[in-house]
């Protein structure tokens, strides 16, 4: 073959070339372009994640723009590697971008904005300007905490009691409830069904500050919380000490089977009863706590006060807290946030109030154990059972029969072992148990009030 048709082959396959190249830099798949699908802008502001794409030709540029009453504006500019002759780095075909938005900085007005994104690619498509993505994205700017007005009044609380507070909202809100020092107890949609009235039960911990700071706070979706002070006087109360001398036999038969099930170390007898009494006491709490806060009952169950355990003597009192000895020996501590009950051996244990039942299985210390929920944060514990009649799930009527009294878990004999929990804190039942404290502190906050 002659130079000149070498020549042409070489032009038709650089013409080919470039027809192909020229075809590939005109391609017209746009940026893609993710990010947040709403922004509530709120006084900690917000992150703004984008994630841009583009694997044809290559991001180019990146533009966040804010329109609102005032107009629009640039909040941030970027531009990507490449040119328009080869397109965007290969390297760089995906970015990352982040942009925190305060509503201070940008001086935003309360109200709703919008975010407009764009982006654009190294195509040679829109004469050379590339292709482009756009999105819109509706913002929310909040930065009003939301309305809170307690609706009811000055309240007497003993230490390690229960009281509830009503108030109203002005706003819909994501969270609301009393904070009592650092323990937060949700609110409820009030029983009188009246929009925006809640009702919150809560307690005062037997470990609470000596005046602690009892507040109804509410916290909205943009993350503004408003609160009051809720008006209370904690009366201070002493609690009970005990001496416990546990013996050697009773490590043996009771803890060391709890530890050995438990992990815990089991030999020496101080040892093993410590770590049952503290350790899978610790655990236990924990697991009682998280079944309660699964799925709460936002309406009330039970009317009036609970029923003590018929026919049963009391043995021991809320909060007292116990000493344990071996041999003379101080071993451990334990406050007992509970009552203990007697009766008869076997006897039937039954629900001192309607509700459901949440949990009904072994638990360490506290053996066969049921826990029942009354609704708006309140709830019951039966401990040591020999046998368990109820499964969780099952509504209960006050007075169903749960299970028999027995000895399983950390106990000496057969007993019940009685609680009630406000939210996550163990309370004095015996407010429960009476009919004028349940109506002068409960009840009456539970009816439509007066307006
Ligand atoms: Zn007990």
């Amino acid at each position: 073959m002659k130079r000149g048709a070498w020549g042409v082959i070489a032009v038709v396959i650089a013409l080919a070339g470039l027809g192909i190249f020229s075809v590939q830099r005109l391609e017209g798949s746009a940026p893609i372009l993710v990010t947040d699908e709403k922004v509530v802008l709120g006084p900690k502001g917000w992150n703004l994640i984008i994630d841009l794409e583009d694997h044809d030709s290559g991001p180019r540029s990146l533009q966040v723009r804010l329109l609102d009453q005032s107009g629009s504006r640039s909040l941030a500019e970027k531009s990507f590697p490449g040119g328009s002759l080869a397109g965007g780095d290969s390297e760089a075909s995906r970015q990352h971008f982040e942009l925190h938005l305060d509503p201070a900085d940008l001086r935003v007005p309360d109200g709703t904005a919008t975010l407009v994104i764009s982006a654009r690619d190294w195509s040679w498509r829109d004469g050379f300007a590339g292709n482009r993505s756009e999105l819109s994205i509706p913002v929310l700017v909040d930065t009003r905490p939301p309305q809170v007005a307690l609706v009811s009044g000055l309240t007497y609380i003993k230490r390690g009691g229960s009281a509830a507070a009503v108030y109203r909202l002005g706003e819909a809100t994501a969270q609301d409830g009393v904070r009592v020092d650092d323990i937060f107890y949700p609110g409820f949609p009030h029983p009188s069904g009246e929009e925006d009235l809640r009702v919150a039960l809560f307690a005062v911990p037997v470990e609470a500050s000596e005046q602690p700071s009892i507040r109804v706070v509410a916290v909205d979706s943009a993350g503004n919380e408003g609160q009051v002070r809720f008006p209370a006087r904690v009366q201070q109360r002493i609690f009970q000490q005990s001496e416990i001398e546990i013996g050697e036999p009773f490590v043996e038969r009771v803890a060391t089977p709890l530890a050995h099930t438990a992990g815990l170390p089991e030999g020496d007898p101080a040892e093993t009863f410590q770590g049952v009494n503290e350790i899978l006491r610790g655990r236990n709490e924990t697991t009682i706590r998280e079944e309660l806060a699964k799925a709460p009952l936002g309406d009330r169950r039970w009317t009036g006060a609970f029923r003590q355990l018929p026919g049963s003597a009391v043995m021991s009192r809320f909060a007292e807290l116990r000493n344990y000895s071996l041999a003379g020996q101080p071993v451990s501590q334990a406050r007992h946030y509970g009552f203990d009950l007697a009766s008869t051996a076997h006897a039937p244990i039954t629900a001192a109030a309607a509700g459901r039942v949440v949990f009904a299985e072994d638990l360490g210390i506290y053996g066969l154990c049921v826990l029942v929920d009354h609704g708006l944060g309140l709830s019951s514990l039966y401990a040591h059972l020999s046998e368990i009649d109820v499964e969780p799930g099952d509504d209960i009527e006050g007075g169903a029969i749960l299970g028999h009294s027995g000895a399983t878990g950390l106990a000496g004999g057969d007993h019940l072992h009685f609680a009630v929990l406000v939210g996550g804190t163990y309370v004095n039942p015996m407010e429960w148990w009476d009919p004028k404290w349940v109506r002068s502190h409960i009840d009456v906050r539970l009816k439509p009030p007066r307006s």
